[in-house]
């Protein structure tokens, strides 16, 4: 069954929005690379729609499973990495214990992740200066770095007990990729 919700067209987005393929446009190019379409693959595009959360598939498979029981755990799956391999989202380990799913992809951005939660939030800094020397690189040829602040989230910082010496310090870790 089709889900008649409509979502609302997002026109004029403010920069740094996440903007992916709306779902009409994913299925048309699921279709012309010959790759499945069925209504849960359309309820599974439309749950990445504006969500910058950068949902884990267990997220994506309760929101879309709340208006459509036939979806399978599996099912999301297999199209969120289908959507992965076909450039429109990308799979990131961040350390949360879940691959997460970041449908920002057009704008060049880091990470700031929550250790207690797992909240994920976009960052738009310029690390464009990061550089290794070739004796580091210890004959890797290495791409553009991905920054990852650790720390903890409003949320999570405001429940905290204020004991002095508790409060761990926040710290970061760089990733680089080819
Ligand atoms: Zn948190
Ligand atoms: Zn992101």
């Amino acid at each position: 069954m089709m889900c008649t919700n409509e979502e609302p067209q997002a026109a004029n987005q403010p920069e740094r929005v996440p903007v992916m393929k709306s779902p009409e446009e994913l299925t048309e190019l699921f279709r012309s690379m010959g790759r499945k379409v069925t209504p849960q693959r359309q309820r599974i595009f439309r749950a990445l729609q504006g969500e910058d959360s950068h949902p884990s598939a267990e997220w994506v498979y309760q929101v879309a499973s709340t208006d459509m029981e036939t979806i399978s755990l599996k099912t999301v799956y297999q199209t969120l990495h289908e959507l992965a391999e076909l450039g429109e989202i990308q799979a990131l380990d961040l350390g949360t214990g879940t691959t997460r799913f970041d449908p920002n992809v057009e704008i060049s951005h880091h990470h700031l992740v929550c250790r207690s939660c797992g909240k994920v939030r976009d960052l738009f800094a310029d690390f464009s200066g990061l550089s290794i020397s070739a004796s580091q690189a210890e004959g890797f040829v290495v791409g553009k770095a991905e920054v990852v602040f650790r720390g903890l989230c409003q949320e999570c910082h405001e429940k905290l007990p204020t004991v002095p010496g508790l409060r761990p310090p926040p710290n970061s870790s760089i990733n680089s990729q080819t």
